[in-house]
This record gives C-alpha cells, sequence and structure tokens, in this order.
C-alpha cells in the first residue's frame, strides 16, 4: 500500500485513501468518485424510470 503526503497537513495517507483520516481533506480520488458517481446513479434513475415508469 502506496503511501503520500496530504496536501492540506503534509501528513502521511493512504493512496487509496479517499479523505485524509487526519484532517479530512477529500483527495483527487475522493473528488473524481463524486464526478463519477453523480452520472452513473443519474444514468441508473433515468433507466429505471424508462422501463419500469413511474
Ligand atoms: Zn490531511
Amino acid at each position: 500500500m502506496a503511501l503520500r503526503h496530504c496536501e492540506d497537513c503534509s501528513k502521511d495517507i493512504s493512496t487509496s485513501a479517499r479523505r485524509c483520516p487526519h484532517c479530512g481533506w477529500v483527495t483527487r480520488w475522493g473528488v473524481a468518485d463524486i464526478f463519477v458517481g453523480v452520472p452513473i446513479i443519474t444514468l441508473f434513475v433515468m433507466f429505471y424510470i424508462t422501463y419500469f415508469g413511474l
């Protein structure tokens, strides 16, 4: 497991961590999750509505 420095508090955090356990700073991966997750959820909801109606 690789470590890198938090951009906010400069402490070591895991590259797989989505936010810093020390200061709560959200990593780029955490931000990317939001940008990727929202369209996927939107697509899923639209698919569900198309298939099953409201
Ligand atoms: Zn931090």
